[in-house]
């Protein structure tokens, strides 16, 4: 059966490729029965960060993305930190080194360095180690080591011939060895394997089946596939998912916005909104359809369906998602999501009093048709448990209107307010309609001011039924009050 994994290095926050690789491998392991595992791949501790494990722990478990293997579950194949296995990687250098794969080198940081700068003064068509141990043997090569030397391990790449693979995606991918960095290091002086040696063992120790992770790793499949075949073993099934861009084109990063998930959620964007977009940087059910929940995506999620072409991150249409999952939210839920906002307001106390929770209640369905984040309810709420007074009196005056006038269309509004005792929200209507165009104003010009003094703000929810929530003589009071 299938088997996934995600195997971020923990360097920094978890951004929004990551989670994309993330998100494409869970939803691949539930749609098809199989199972998903967390490795973390902290091999390069230079570049290793006690923060970025932390953030990697808390955004899958904000996103509710649970993993079958790994750190704090456990499995059969653990462990899953890389640091943990480091026994397994000089165990299986060993063989490599056994079976004439790779080789010890001596080489000192200065003939690198040497070598380095000959070959780019050259310019030199294959560039990277020249092979200088290779012809060491082994026997003296162990003698050497006990006698207190700390070799690296190099893997030897062929100079000839090419390698390929298969990618679900892309097709064949064929590289020639002759553009493979020669005898990359596997294993380091001080004992630690390197990416590309932990990577392909823990792979096959954990009978992973499918790889899916970002474009930017095809470079290093060719050179995956000649450990695989050192070793013996029959390399998983690839899919290289397409790129992620920002709206120019190019890839996406920091220059574009935010790119940290955790970023997204403290402004305020719900899991299910990210999740559901982010699904669909090149992945599409039918090219059509867009709202998807996780549970959704679960069991519709295929392969099949990932686009070749890069997907755009367009944090416009992110919003717009946002905005969508508040509306489509049951009421009580968006209720229990709201509350901490509008205390932190200073609107509700902790916990709410039974008066305010009615309020707040009645408030949802209104407020829900206008909200884009939930950080904004208490902002939005406001003028339902206080008087509005920040507002000054220029923001009272629509465009295009002077003050005499938006008197004249406040009293006007004033008196058709004043029939909604009376009346149904639509005749409420048809009478503004009616009014504005008698005085000569746009229906906007009329209305703006009333919400302004009403509300407290230009945007506000629905503004008849914000009237019929406070009640139309409160409503009336403060136009009165505007009116001065
Ligand atoms: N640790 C690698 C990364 O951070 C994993 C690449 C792979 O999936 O093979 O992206």
């Amino acid at each position: 059966s299938v088997r996934v994994r995600y195997a971020p290095s923990p360097t920094g926050l978890q951004h929004i490729g990551g989670i994309r690789t993330a998100l494409f491998n869970y939803f691949f392991a539930r749609s098809s029965g199989g199972s998903f595992i967390l490795r973390i791949e902290d091999t390069d501790r230079e570049r290793y960060h006690d923060e970025a494990l932390e953030d990697l722990f808390e955004t899958l478990r904000w996103l509710g993305i649970e993993w079958d293997e790994g750190p704090e579950k456990g499995g059969d194949y653990g462990p899953y930190i890389q640091s943990e296995r480091h026994d397994l990687y000089q165990e299986y250098t060993k063989k490599l080194i056994e079976s004439g794969h790779a080789y010890y080198c001596f080489c000192s940081s200065e003939r690198l360095e040497t070598l380095r700068q000959e070959q780019q003064k050259s310019k030199a068509s294959r560039v990277g180690y020249d092979g200088h141990c290779r012809s060491i043997p082994l026997e003296e090569a162990k003698q050497r080591i006990a006698a207190g030397e700390h070799p690296v391990v190099r893997f030897k790449v062929p100079s000839e011939g090419k390698t390929s693979f298969d990618d679900v995606l892309l097709g064949k991918v064929t590289r020639k060895n002759r553009d493979i960095p020669p005898d990359p290091v596997i294993l380091k002086s001080d004992g630690f394997p390197t990416y590309h040696l932990a990577n392909v063992v823990d792979d096959h120790l954990m009978k992973i089946t499918h790889i899916l992770r970002a474009q930017e790793w095809i470079p290093s499949g060719a050179l995956h596939v000649l450990l695989y075949r050192a070793f013996g073993w029959e390399p998983p099934v690839y899919c290289h998912l397409p790129m992620v861009m920002g709206k120019d084109g190019q890839k996406l990063s920091k220059r574009h916005g935010a790119t940290a998930v955790r970023e997204f959620r403290k402004a305020g964007y719900l899991p299910e909104a990210l999740i559901n977009y982010v699904s669909l940087i090149g992945w599409s059910y039918d090219g059509e359809r867009e709202f998807f929940t996780k549970e959704e995506l679960e069991k519709l999620f295929s392969l099949e369906k990932i686009n070749k072409a890069p997907g755009v991150f367009d944090y416009r249409k992110l919003e717009w998602f946002n905005g969508q999952y508040i509306r489509r939210m049951d009421d009580t839920k968006l209720v229990e999501r709201m509350l901490p906002f509008l205390e932190k307001a200073d609107l509700v106390s902790d916990p709410p009093e039974a008066s305010q929770m009615e309020l707040v209640k009645q408030m949802v369905p209104l407020v829900k048709e206008r909200m884009k984040f939930i950080p904004d309810a208490g902002d939005i709420c406001r003028f339902a448990f206080e008087e509005p007074s920040g507002y000054t009196a220029e923001e009272l005056i629509a465009k295009k209107m002077d003050a005499a006038s938006t008197v004249i269309a406040m009293e006007a509004g004033r008196t058709i307010i004043e029939a909604m005792k009376r009346a149904d929200d639509d005749v409420v209507e048809e009478m503004f309609r009616e009014k504005s165009e008698e005085l000569g104003f746009k229906l906007g010009q009329m209305l703006s001011p009333l919400r302004v003094a009403i509300t407290g703000s230009t945007v506000s929810p629905p503004l008849f039924g914000s009237i019929r929530l406070i009640g139309i003589d409160k409503a009336l009071d403060r136009i009165d009050r505007g009116i001065e």
